[in-house]
């Protein structure tokens, strides 16, 4: 094994700046979630049929054959990398399966905002050499994607003095991981909740406010330094802004960031990725023109947005990366998985282990900015196949099954 650098895939950062964690401990001292990746997928594992251990041509033969007899399939997890996702797709076209993201709720506010009003989104390595204010909104991010101050907050940027650069937070109480030497303000929101103070702070940025509305100070100030500000980053994690309608307060961010253009520059980094979330949904874009969820029926895929899944008989999971949260309104599904040692869902009928990407295969990871598909290679050699391996031996017994 070879590889001359370590992608990340922990979280949807995909740090390529560091080294592998398995021969060395820095990963351990650089980000707690990349040690608490690197430890949920080291038990080691082999494939099992109803408890028992198989031999993974008999778990595929298996797994085929419930597939081929199930009448609602769903294909579900979908924590793989771009292969995999490929090779997820053909299988559900195959068996008229219905595809979703462990994480698409998530997902989801982000992409009702994107459909419905558009979006103003910037990429890392711009916000990283331009941002003067960056104000994150709702949870602490760093708790979710613990080195994004750090990727963001380059000590010498290329467009901006690095003494004026601030950070304001809009929502959470403190950050958990935060950038050393830049000022950190929390903002009182005068008991107003997030999706009031965001529409206040709107309100205010467009000026439709002035000298009568009852805004908190606070928040009237921070419009007045978002004005003012040469080029402003609101950073978000969808999971974060866990409430009803989180779309819509998604939608008003972009509102805001689009009326602030009309005098200065302002971007969002909504950040997404950990898990593949926007893997799976780039490859369902690029190969149906539908992003998550899917339907495939008759030969045909179509978005489902609103998907009802009383009637799922069979769940194929794939989780060959950690942090996947099970469902759990399938908990009492027949469960097939292809995933990671570590990580077969409790209960699941069949168990096919495949290779993480990144770490035990080679495989492609779509950024937490949508931008760049990064290539992982390989680390350690385990002689596990890759998750799209396994699906597409899965497809071919289906196929036989058929005949
Ligand atoms: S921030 Fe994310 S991608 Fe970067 S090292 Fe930590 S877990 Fe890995």
């Amino acid at each position: 094994m070879n590889a001359t650098h370590f992608v990340c895939p922990f979280c949807g950062l995909l740090c390529d700046d560091l080294p592998f964690p398995g021969t060395s401990g820095h990963v351990q001292a650089a980000c707690p979630k990349a040690a608490a990746g690197w430890a949920a997928i080291r038990p080691t594992g082999g494939a099992h049929v109803d408890g028992v251990p198989a031999e993974e041509a008999a778990a595929v033969r298996t797994a085929a054959i419930a597939l081929a007899r199930a009448r609602r399939p769903l294909i579900g997890g979908l924590a793989g990398d771009v292969q995999a996702m490929r090779a997820a797709l053909a299988l559900a076209d195959r068996c008229g399966a219905r595809v979703v993201h462990a994480h698409q709720a998530a997902a989801q506010r982000n992409l009702f905002a994107l459909q419905s009003r558009g979006a103003v989104t910037t990429t890392l390595a711009e916000a990283r050499h331009r941002a003067d204010l960056v104000v994150i909104v709702g949870g602490d991010v760093t708790q979710r994607f613990p080195r994004v101050l750090e990727r963001l907050f380059a000590p010498e940027p290329l467009f901006v003095e690095a003494a004026q650069r601030r950070i304001v937070l809009l929502g959470a109480e403190t950050l958990e991981h935060a950038p050393a030497g830049v000022p950190v303000e929390r903002v009182d929101c005068g008991g107003l909740d997030l999706f009031a103070a965001v529409a206040a702070l709107r309100a205010c940025c467009e000026g439709r406010l002035d000298g009568h509305g009852r805004v908190p100070t606070a928040l009237a100030a921070l419009a007045e330094r978002m004005r003012a500000s040469r080029y402003g980053l609101l950073l978000w994690a969808a999971a974060d802004v866990d409430d009803a309608g989180a779309d819509l307060l998604i939608e008003q961010l972009q509102q805001l960031l689009q009326g602030l253009n009309r005098e200065t520059r302002w971007a969002a980094l909504p950040l997404a990725g950990s898990g593949a979330d926007l893997t799976a949904n780039a490859v369902a874009a690029w190969q149906t023109g539908f992003a998550l969820p899917l339907e495939f029926r008759g030969g045909e895929g179509a978005g489902d947005p609103f998907p009802d899944y009383r009637d799922v008989d069979l769940l194929l999971w794939i989780a060959v990366l950690p942090g996947l949260t099970f469902p759990d309104w399938a908990r009492d599904l027949p469960v097939v998985a292809v995933g990671a040692p570590g990580l077969a869902p409790p209960g699941a009928r069949v168990f096919i282990p495949a290779a993480v990407p990144g770490v035990e295969s080679a495989g492609h990871l779509v950024r937490t900015d949508g931008v760049v598909t990064l290539y992982a290679p390989a680390q350690v050699a385990t002689g596990l196949p890759s998750a799209a391996a396994v699906l597409d031996r899965i497809a071919t017994a289906v196929q036989a099954q058929a005949c």
